[in-house]
């Protein structure tokens, strides 16, 4: 079985290319930072502060979690309800970050990614895949950009989609959730020394898969 796993920090790209990359290998996609979402949305709901940990963890033996793919595209259900949607707001994102330093968060859903690996061919995204949910992936590749490149794309993609936001909000953004991924105590993102970086500034899409292609090719031979 073949595990590709793809980190990096947000904004990356890492959900597109790896939706698009999982479609044209015929792999199941698994995107954790959806997992993450959920549990910072169910946070919010209960009016809980998604960085108060033992409001957090209290919370845990509630949350029921489900991927299923509908039309080719991943959604999620959080005790059933399809919340794929709703989980796509940069308030849902800074939760899903704060709920994200929670370690009894993480460990909560490592057996639920793991269980996920030992189902197919499959491609994983997220912060610490590489480093701590599947330390002897087929293939590790450490997507990143500089901010600014980041945060211009996800401010074109807010433009696209008629949102107010300005670049200098995104980019601020964009700089508080790196600083809170990277300087976190439980699973930090960082870079796991076997895996390939590949940093998009200078790509467009079309770029950015070709070359992870090239590296996953390089890798498993296909
Ligand atoms: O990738 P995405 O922006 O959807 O992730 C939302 C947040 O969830 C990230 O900022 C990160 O803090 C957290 N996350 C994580 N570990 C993962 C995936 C996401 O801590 N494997």
């Amino acid at each position: 079985m073949i595990s590709v796993a793809i980190d990096g920090p947000a904004g990356a790209g890492k959900s597109t290319l790896a939706r698009q990359l999982a479609r044209d290998l015929g792999y199941i996609y698994v995107d954790t930072g959806a997992m993450y979402r959920a549990v910072g949305l169910y946070a919010l709901r209960a009016g809980a502060d998604p960085a108060d940990q033992a409001a957090v963890n209290a919370l845990l033996p509630g949350i029921r979690l489900r991927l299923a793919v509908l039309d080719g595209e991943q959604h999620i259900y959080l005790n059933e309800e399809d919340v794929s949607g709703l989980i796509r707001t940069e308030q849902v994102g800074m939760a899903a970050s704060a709920v994200g330093a929670n370690p009894a968060v993480r460990a909560f859903l490592l057996d639920l990614q793991r269980d996920m690996a030992r189902t197919g061919n499959i491609l994983m995204d997220g912060r610490d895949i590489g480093t701590v949910i599947l330390p002897d992936a087929t293939v590790k590749i450490f997507l990143t950009a500089s901010p600014e490149a980041r945060a211009r794309r996800r401010w074109l993609e807010y433009q696209a989609a008629g949102r107010p936001d300005s670049y200098e909000a995104v980019l601020a953004d964009v700089k508080q959730r790196d600083e809170q991924d990277s300087g976190r105590a439980a699973a930090p993102l960082r870079r796991a020394a076997d895996a390939v970086l590949l940093d998009t500034s200078a790509m467009n899409l079309a770029q950015s898969l070709a070359a992870m292609k090239q590296i996953i090719k390089e890798r498993v031979g296909e």
